[in-house]
């Protein structure tokens, strides 16, 4: 990944994405507003597509919640959490024209009215975040959660308010800029390589030309992955002249090696696709006793087993209209590369320019939906990364 650098405001001007973060009333995970009302000028706030970022919820501790309460006329918001001490609110309102804060109904009748992100001695604070983000930041952290050997598992929204808290109480201690304390994932930083990391480092230039589009399209969007991956697939046919060396087993097969391929193929079913790549690359005999053939890349796709930021891929619709292999009892996977194709959507950051040809029309919503899944796993690697280093 290549270096940021912070954006420096332009002769002053300030997108009004800018202005909604300075004032606290951005999501802290993608960067974007919950209002586009005067922002995107050249849009209809009204128009579906950007709806997702009028769905918002409220993230924090309970006593954090509480604090940050201003009215509730003796009412009482319903928590959604199930986790003892988290508090996650029903869709909350806001409106940037309005009060400034955020509007929640009472289990009775009514509003509550909860300010966010500010800061009170020894307490957190509360968290306005875009649902499609809580809910892809969760998927990454289970995710992550799954790749830990012997590791505790907790509940991910516990770990995703944990998470903010703790980088909104550094950022608050150490924060040199009064205006970005409320930047926690450097989202106000501009990669030479990967361009700005959110609307709020975008320059002008940037903005007039409607680059902010792919940051304001939902990540849940799942409509067009599938196409996508099936314009990669058509880009990368199989190499039939493959003409590797033939592996060849040079000792007698022992232990785990000497198992019918029934039963291992039986085995491999269980394994988490990690375990599987692992067992293949033990031995000249595993290697060839399991073979990661374009079919189980495929099938690892699919049900996103070795993809977890793609999930529900529909890889039969994908091969339906592609040419076929003249042989008709091949699997259709015969004919496409899916291992090339497997190893590319793994990258969740893509560079401005100079990227692989079949990357040239990533489709937004999983454009977005890959920076915020990266945003979070590495946070997470950096968090495990720096308690480890406290534990040596
Ligand atoms: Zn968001």
């Amino acid at each position: 990944m290549g270096s940021f650098v912070s954006t420096q405001t332009e002769e002053g001007w300030k997108s009004d994405a800018r202005h909604a973060m300075e004032a606290g009333r951005f999501c802290v995970i993608c960067g974007g507003p919950f209002d586009i009302e005067g922002n995107v000028y050249t849009n209809d706030p009204k128009d579906p597509r950007f709806q997702w970022l009028y769905d918002l919820r409220l993230l924090g501790d309970v006593r954090d919640a509480n604090n940050h309460m201003i009215a509730s006329a003796g009412l009482i918001a319903t928590n959604q959490s199930e986790i003892p001490d988290i508090f996650l609110s029903e869709p909350a309102l806001f409106n940037e024209t309005a009060s400034g804060y955020f509007r929640v109904a009472g289990q009775t009748q009514g509003e509550i009215w909860f300010e966010a992100l500010s800061y009170g001695t020894g307490y957190g604070t509360l968290f306005p975040l875009h649902a499609a983000c809580i809910t892809t930041s969760c998927r990454a952290i289970e995710h992550h959660q799954s790749r830990r050997r012997n590791g505790k598992r907790n509940h991910a929204l516990a770990i995703l308010s944990r998470l903010l808290n703790t980088r909104f109480a550094k950022r608050n201690s150490h924060a040199d800029d009064s205006c970005e304390v409320n930047d926690l994932f450097s989202l106000c930083s501009y990669s030479p390589v990967y361009g700005p990391r959110s609307v709020l480092a975008m320059t002008r230039l940037e903005w007039w030309g409607g680059e902010y589009d792919r940051f304001y399209t939902d990540p849940s969007d799942e409509s067009g992955t599938a196409l996508f991956v099936q314009d990669v697939l058509r880009a990368s046919p199989l190499d039939t002249l493959d003409c590797s060396y033939p592996l060849r087993v040079t000792r007698q097969p022992e232990r785990l090696e000497r198992l019918p391929t029934e039963l291992l193929d039986e085995i491999c079913l269980y394994l988490p696709v990690q375990s599987v790549i692992a067992l293949h690359r033990t031995s000249k005999a595993l290697t060839i006793r399991i073979p990661l053939d374009t079919a189980f890349w495929r099938n690892s796709l699919r049900d996103g087993s070795l993809h977890p930021h793609i999930w529900d891929l529909d890889t039969k619709w994908i091969e339906h209209q592609l040419p076929q292999s003249d042989v008709l009892s091949l699997d259709p996977a015969a004919s496409w590369d899916w291992k090339s194709v497997a190893k590319l959507l793994a990258k969740k950051r893509f560079p401005v320019s100079g990227r692989d040809s079949r990357l040239v029309d990533v489709p937004n919503a999983f454009w977005n939906r890959c920076r915020i899944w990266a945003t979070i796993e590495e946070a997470l690697q950096e968090q495990d990364a720096a308690k480890s280093s406290m534990s040596q």
